[in-house]
């Protein structure tokens, strides 16, 4: 019998400039400890005031990634189950917005009565609470806490403020800070700059909280005697600074943190009784597939906010972990929806192996879709459609194959004489926007014979969901007789999650999101089926 340890706590703050990959480093790190036996999960705390991310345009923070419990949450949750390989859920991620809005409702319920709320005690208490909730579940060993934003931000304050309070009411070996920073490099000066990093650890350090590793993102790496200089002026063990070099892949991050021996200072700081070497062979073989591709595909990515890398973020990865299934290296051309027409469809589609049509929400781009999709289904060009991709698909094959040049999606015109696709019926009361959509895991029945069944070796699945339109069963029948085949339903209210044209080379509607759930060691099976029709067409 083992001694029952305490649930350890990890907390990842950031300084000098955002977008340095926090995400990944907490990833990383989760995926070493993970690797050496221990039950870990990641958390993220948002600064912003949104309750969550679902109502924010892709522009504002890329994809809104959704969980197996329905929660529109951060893109980072993405990495984190990729890199993990678990599932995460409501608690994983927690915003200002849900904060305050927990404080605010215990205030009117009268909890306070008689008190002035205020940020300390009442925020930070509300922010502690849900910082400790996942450790209380005693599911895990140790929870990391990415916390958004940088360092010094006003918003983050309160953040920054709680993991203080944790640092001084836990136990010394409970806890563990990280602070990731940037050292530029000044290519005229061919000099490598320290200055930004020790006036963010002295903001954090002002704020009470002493990191115990400092992580250095840095294009070129840092000689001891720099690395000594980190560590003099931020108040750490010359050990405790180490470096984040640029790698050719967000996947080779955790082998570079273990050779910089992060998840070791862990164990080390947090008292572990763990000496395992992380168990990564599944990982290196596919960073050895990634690597080394033997054939090449080209994909072009059909959606409306291409011009922002993160918008698809989990489609762009699922071709990675697709591709590296097929030793196949994935070029993903996005190209813009609006752009598209019946005149240059051609043009623009030439060179392509295949295409996927993105999910999205509103109007804008939507005939450039239809555009592509037809395409597509006329020249035996592998597609698969997301969400609005194969809702589309569906008003594009009643407009030109079953005759009805006014088919519409009810989304964008309600008075459509053809609305193939529709308002679910549990969405016609809803009037508030934020997370009342059909969100999260649904049971998907698929039909034996089909080719989704064949890709996905059986006929029950579970898939994802976001979206508030459907496929209209009144006009099943006809589709059906045309040759658009409905070949995924919800076992529970018949709603059909997936159609195909048996007899194209692969061409499949979902209304679900495959990509939420494909991960590096589980590719999922329509982007490798996908991939593997592109390189046969090739
Ligand atoms: N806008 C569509 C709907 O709400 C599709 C949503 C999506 O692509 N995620 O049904």
């Amino acid at each position: 019998m083992y001694p029952v340890m305490n649930t350890k706590y990890i907390f990842i703050t950031g300084g000098v400039a955002s977008s340095l990959g926090k995400g990944i480093i907490a990833s990383s790190l989760a995926k070493l400890l993970k690797a050496r036996g221990l039950r870990v999960t990641i958390q993220k705390f948002d600064p912003y005031i949104n309750i969550d991310p679902g109502t924010l345009n892709p522009y504002e923070h890329g994809e809104c990634y959704v969980t197996e419990d329905g929660a529109e949450t951060d893109l980072d949750l993405g990495h984190y189950e990729r890199f993990l390989g678990v599932h995460t859920s409501k608690a994983n991620n927690v915003t200002t917005g849900k904060i305050y809005h927990t404080v605010i409702t215990k205030e009117r319920e009268g909890a306070y009565l008689g008190k002035t709320v205020q940020i300390v005690p009442h925020i930070t208490d509300e922010i502690k609470r849900r910082m400790l909730l996942l450790g209380r579940t005693g599911e895990y060993d140790v929870i990391l806490t990415e916390i958004g934003g940088t360092v010094g931000d006003m918003e983050s304050q309160p953040f920054i403020e709680a993991v203080r309070q944790l640092q001084w009411e836990l136990p010394e070996e409970d806890c563990m800070s990280i602070h990731l920073t940037l050292i530029p490099y000044l290519s005229a000066a061919k000099e490598l700059k320290t200055k930004p990093t020790q006036h963010s650890v002295q903001m954090l350090q002002q704020s009470g909280v002493k990191p115990d590793v400092i992580v250095c993102r840095t294009e070129h790496p840092l000689t001891p005697e720099l690395r000594r200089k980190i560590a003099l002026f931020c108040n750490v063990k010359p050990g405790h600074v180490i470096q984040s070099i640029d790698a050719w892949s967000i996947y080779q991050v955790p082998l570079n943190m273990h050779e910089e021996h992060l998840d070791e200072l862990a164990v080390r700081k947090l008292q572990i009784d763990n000496y395992a070497q992380p168990d990564l062979e599944r990982w290196k073989a596919f960073l050895d597939r990634l690597r080394h591709p033997k054939h090449a595909v080209e994909i072009v990515l059909v959606g409306k906010y291409v011009e922002l890398q993160d918008a698809y973020k989990s489609i762009q990865e699922a071709f990675v972990h697709a591709g590296a299934a097929h030793e196949c290296k994935v070029n993903v051309r996005t190209v813009q929806s609006e752009t598209v027409t019946a005149e240059n469809v051609a043009e623009i589609l030439q060179g392509a192996d295949g295409i996927l049509v993105a999910p999205g929400f509103g109007e804008r781009g939507l005939e450039g879709k239809v555009c592509a999709i037809r395409y597509a289904r006329e020249n035996g060009l592998p597609f698969l459609g997301i969400c609005l991709g194969m809702q589309m698909c569906v008003v594009e094959f009643a407009r030109n194959v079953l005759g009805w040049p006014d088919a519409a999606s009810a989304e964008v015109n309600p008075s459509s004489p053809h609305p193939v696709i529709c308002l679910m019926e549990d969405q016609k009361a809803t009037t508030i926007k934020g997370g009342t959509m059909r969100l999260g895991a649904y049971a998907c029945h698929l039909e034996a014979g089909s080719r989704i069944a064949g890709l996905y070796w059986k006929t029950e699945i579970s898939e994802r969901h976001r979206h508030r339109y459907e496929f209209n069963s009144e006009y099943l029948d006809t589709f059906q007789a045309a040759g658009l085949k409905a070949v995924g339903h919800n076992p529970d209210t018949g709603l059909v999650e997936a159609v195909e044209i048996p007899g194209h080379p692969f061409f499949i509607g979902v209304q679900f999101h495959p990509e939420y759930k494909s991960t590096p060691e589980n590719p999922h099976p329509l982007f490798t089926g996908l991939v593997k029709a592109a390189m046969d067409r090739k």
